[in-house]
């Protein structure tokens, strides 16, 4: 008799219970032989990051088993301010330009948290990581998407994850006075879309005429191909006042389960981070922030060198791009290669009869063309509508994504499966 009967849950999480990732984790993990879904290497990160966590748990210094700094380690968030000061060319305060997260997922939260209210817009450029939509919501604010518009590629060529572009004339049109921030991701998960100098101009002039925050999620900064430029949107005219850096240790060091992230910025915007995350998180394990101090350490010594990881990750990764390249366009699973990132997008079409349509389905056709892939063919990968808002899943509903961030022997077997499902399409 002492059951409950009002309605317990808050109106912010009406519409975001669904979440792709625990639906296509378990999907994969019940049915997948080979895992090309999450984003996670299947590699083990470099010896000297696993060294380095190793000597801070079992070293002299015990007190690395207790509570931290709450707003970051302070080796961790000295390296960073060193580390980004460099790369950004100017003075970073370890304690007020740098804050340390539990990986960027949580940075991407402190942000929407502390800066956007009831009634505010923030413009979200598609396909875009799928967390963005739902955090703006239990903000409380209103998202606006732009779509990045692809392009067909010249006669016989691959698509390029360059071909998607924005058209400056409707992303100008997303922009009013109640437009409070534009999330930025560059290299872009899930195209791999690595945005031009030309590109982020457009944005950043657009962020200071109408005085609008960028949250610029960077963490696949280190991962570009074919001598591509990671340009920090941040060292452009006048954005440094207004960007919020986003990293994570996850993607810079191949570790993606210590959550360890990062954000760097002013102190004008970090204040209010700092806020959201006292009284939220309030820090992070501290062993695995002590390491990653350590590793960008050894990168800060190394930088620019080819013994550095920072070289040599991208290098190990642009090889594995170009042999999944070559693989799904040898089946017709058109690939878009990707400028960055370690995600590769590919064109189901030609694949299309084996999983027929259902017209009028709530589950966009790539949804199921994915689940039914995991399931008979034991692949599993990622549908790209959901990285598309609910109006506009249906116009990009024939692509999915492969993650190639994964050992040789795993990626042989992603191949193995689309060379035995092609000869069986072929010869019935
Ligand atoms: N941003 C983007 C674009 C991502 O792809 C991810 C992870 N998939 C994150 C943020 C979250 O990173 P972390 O694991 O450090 O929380």
């Amino acid at each position: 008799q002492a059951k409950m009967s009002r309605p317990v849950q808050a109106r912010r999480l009406e519409g975001i219970e669904k979440n792709i990732w625990v639906e296509f984790v378990k999907l994969a993990a019940t049915y997948s032989t080979v895992n090309l879904g999450q984003g996670f290497p299947d590699f083990p990160p470099p010896d000297f990051l696993k060294e380095a966590f190793t000597r801070a748990l079992s070293g002299e210094n015990h007190m690395l088993h207790q509570y931290t700094r709450g707003f970051g380690h302070p080796p961790l968030v000295k390296i960073l301010a060193q580390f980004f000061g460099k790369l950004l060319g100017r003075d970073l305060d370890p304690m007020t330009n740098v804050m340390v997260t539990v990986g960027a997922y949580q940075a991407l939260f402190c942000c929407f948290q502390a800066f956007v209210d009831a009634g505010d817009e923030v413009i979200i450029i598609e396909p875009f990581f799928d967390c963005y939509e739902p955090m703006v919501k239990m903000a409380g604010g209103t998202s606006v998407f732009v779509p990045l518009r692809p392009k067909a590629p010249k006669d016989g060529k691959l698509m390029s994850s360059a071909d998607w572009q924005l058209d400056p004339a409707e992303l100008a049109s997303k922009f009013s006075e109640r437009t409070k921030a534009i999330v930025l991701n560059s290299p872009n998960n899930p195209l791999g879309k690595v945005f031009s100098r030309g590109e982020l101009e457009l944005i950043a002039d657009l962020c200071v005429k109408h005085d609008v925050l960028c949250i610029s999620d960077e963490v696949y900064e280190w991962l570009v191909y074919d001598g591509k430029e990671h340009i920090r949107i941040a060292s452009l005219r006048g954005m440094w006042d207004r960007t919020v850096i986003i990293g994570s240790a996850g993607k810079t060091f191949s570790a993606t389960g210590w959550k360890v992230g990062w954000t760097v910025g002013p102190n004008r915007l970090l204040q209010h981070l700092r806020t959201t995350h006292q009284n939220s998180v309030y820090h992070c394990a501290t062993v695995a922030q002590e390491a990653v101090a350590q590793g960008f350490q050894r990168e800060l010594e190394l930088y620019g060198k080819p013994e550095s990881y920072f070289i040599q990750l991208p290098k190990m990764l642009q090889q594995k791009r170009d042999w999944l390249v070559q693989s799904l366009d040898a089946v017709g699973m058109k690939p878009i290669v990707p400028e960055g990132t370690y995600f590769l997008v590919a064109d189901i079409s030609e694949f299309k009869s084996d999983v027929p349509d259902v017209p009028d389905s709530d589950d966009p056709y790539d949804s199921r063309f994915a689940k039914w892939m995991v399931k008979n063919k034991g692949l599993a990968a990622i549908p790209l509508s959901a990285f598309y808002c609910e109006s506009h899943k249906n116009n990009y509903n024939h692509f999915i994504r492969f993650c190639f961030a994964k050992e040789e022997a795993t990626l042989k077997a992603a191949n193995d499966i689309l060379q035995k499902w092609k000869r069986e399409k072929t010869s019935p």
